[in-house]
This record gives C-alpha cells, structure tokens and sequence, in this order.
C-alpha cells in the first residue's frame, strides 16, 4: 500500500509479506534466520520496488561478510520480488531481544548496495556501510545517506517452529522537505511504542491499519494498493539460451561426459534439466549461430 499521511509530508509504504516470504522459504529451504534475514530484503524490496515506474527494476545487494553470505533481491514496480542467499542453511539462538540473530547471519562488515534499471541504460546506484545486519535500520540508513530522504524502515518475520513462515511485512516512511518538527516528533514517539511490524501482520493488521498504527487514525491518505508475489523471470528457454551460449565444444563435452544437462536459477531454485537429444539439438542452434 502506497499512502501520504499529514497533508502530504510523509510518503508511506506498507507491505504484508507473508506468502511472499514463505515461497522465498519454499524453494530455498531457508533455516529460520536465514528465512528472516531473506525475508526482510524481500519486504524492503517490494516496497522500494513500489517507488519506482513502469519497467523500471531494482537489484539489492547486502554483503555483510556474515555466515549468511551475500543476499541478492530483485523487484520491480508491479509488486514482483525475488531473492536468494548465498548460504540458506543458516540459524542461531534467538539474541538477546529474544528475535532471531539476523545481524550475526548477515555480518557488518560490509555493503549495502542498490542498483535501479531505470531503462534507456541510465543506471542508478547507491551503496552504504552495514551499520547494523538487522536490515531495517541499514536500509533507513541507506535512504538519508544515499538518497538523502529522511526514512524510516521497519522489517519483520515470525518463524514457526516447522520453519514455514508465520508473519512478514514491513513499513517504509519518508518525510518530504519542510516536514514539520511537531510531525517530526508525533512519528518519532509512535515508533518508539508501536509493536514491531511482524506482530502486527500475525494480529491480521491490514497494510492500511499498520500505517494508522504508526501515523494515527485519520492521517493516512491511500493512494494505490498492489498484490506482492514472490516472481522469477527464469524460464527453459532463458537456460536453454545460456546453454547455446557456451558454445557447440562446450555441448559435446557435457554430452560425453554427463550426458545430460541440469541447472537451477539461482533465485527460484528451479532445475532445468536437459537431455542428451535436447543437448544435440542445442548444439546444432549453437554451430548454426556461429556460422
Ligand atoms: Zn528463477
């Protein structure tokens, strides 16, 4: 949900997640930190996906040198998002707030790093230091220090026991120039009690009652609401493609040695799998394409 709130002087996005999570946890078979650490950038990145136009797209990067490894997500501005961890055999003993450990499994030694696709090859890319692994509060930070927009970024996931995913969602604020100090201080004291965001998805909150949560009953002004939905572009003509590309020596050799073919994308998880008829067939498009 894409809302103003306060005549126009803060911008506010919300997101409930939870399917889209646990899909992510489905075909990644994520272990409950990784899940939330994956499933927070996924939510930041829908949301931040929300900000942009038409074909526009959007990459995240976090690179925290944490057992976790790197988080790559992808998402544009129809509420699609897709996403993968280097290691998502990843979990810990919740931390001292009694939440999953997600900084220890990203790291803080690193970067985070946002690259938006804006079309016609005119990229955008901002990049900021891991301030803190926990996600919400190194992408607040990326927003006043990248694309100096004061922000405020909350992210969350319930884990149950079985490991499915239980609660997702999250909230992004952005106050616009001039935004009132008296507006500055009613957020800033509603984000000091407000439940965290996840708790408001497993209570049935909508998007709309979360804002209301953090901006007051009365000041959220909807704009426009969109499905989110964990989406791959991958497809077997793509790998099948990438596959050509190697070139006709490189097909024989895996038609001697394996006899067959099989990759997975790496954001979905899917396997493609090719046989030796289909190899031949991929080597002759291949020798016709260099000749
Ligand atoms: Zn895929």
């Amino acid at each position: 949900m894409k809302a103003l709130a306060y005549d126009g002087q803060v911008r506010a996005y919300a997101a409930r997640t939870t399917e889209t999570v646990g899909e992510a946890q489905r075909r990644h078979q994520t272990w409950p930190t990784a899940s939330a650490a994956l499933g927070r950038a996924l939510t930041a990145g829908v949301m931040m996906g929300a900000m942009l136009k038409g074909d526009e797209t959007l990459t995240i990067k976090i690179d925290g040198g944490g057992p976790i490894g790197t988080i790559l997500v992808d998402s544009n501005a129809k509420g699609e998002v897709r996403g993968y961890v280097t290691n998502p055999h990843v979990h810990f003993e919740l931390n001292e707030h009694g939440k999953l450990d997600v900084a220890r499994a990203v790291g803080k030694n690193g970067m985070l790093t946002v690259v938006k696709d804006l079309g016609l090859r005119d990229f955008f890319t901002g990049q900021v230091p891991i301030i803190s692994g926990e996600l919400g509060e190194d992408f607040t930070y990326y927003f006043a220090s990248s694309e100096q927009v004061p922000s405020s970024v909350g992210v969350g996931v319930l884990v149950n026991p079985d490991h499915t995913i239980l609660a997702a969602g999250g909230f992004i604020l952005q106050l616009m120039p001039g935004t009132e100090e008296k507006t500055i201080d009613q957020i800033e004291r509603r984000l000091q009690t407000i439940p965290p965001v996840s708790r408001m998805v497993e209570s049935g909150l909508t998007p709309e009652e979360i804002l209301e949560e953090l901006l007051g009953k009365g000041n959220v002004k909807v704009l426009e609401t969109l499905p989110v939905a964990f989406v791959c572009r991958c497809s077997r003509e793509r790998i099948a493609d990438a596959l050509i590309s190697l070139g006709a020596q490189e097909i024989q050799d895996i038609i001697d040695k394996e006899g067959y073919a099989e990759a997975s994308c790496h954001f979905c998880n899917e396997t493609y799998h090719f046989t030796k008829e289909e190899l031949k067939q991929l080597k002759q498009l291949a020798d016709a394409k260099k000749a």
